[in-house]
């Protein structure tokens, strides 16, 4: 048989309220859905990452 090809659609979506609501940005770079990584997007394909939110600068 072959190997389990699992698509992880929770990393793509986010459900709210039993909505699914598409949470990540694409790539600038390759287009890829970019994943999300605490305080960081960060796309798989190319490598490419950026700070998710400019606009909130937290300091701890
Ligand atoms: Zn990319």
């Amino acid at each position: 048989m072959g190997k389990h090809n699992k698509i992880k659609a929770h990393t793509l979506y986010d459900i709210k309220d039993g909505k699914l609501e598409r949470k990540n940005k694409k790539c600038p770079r390759c287009k890829s859905f970019l994943a999300t990584d605490k305080n960081r997007l960060f796309c798989g394909g190319c490598g490419y990452s950026e700070q998710k939110s400019k606009s909130e600068d937290k300091k701890e």
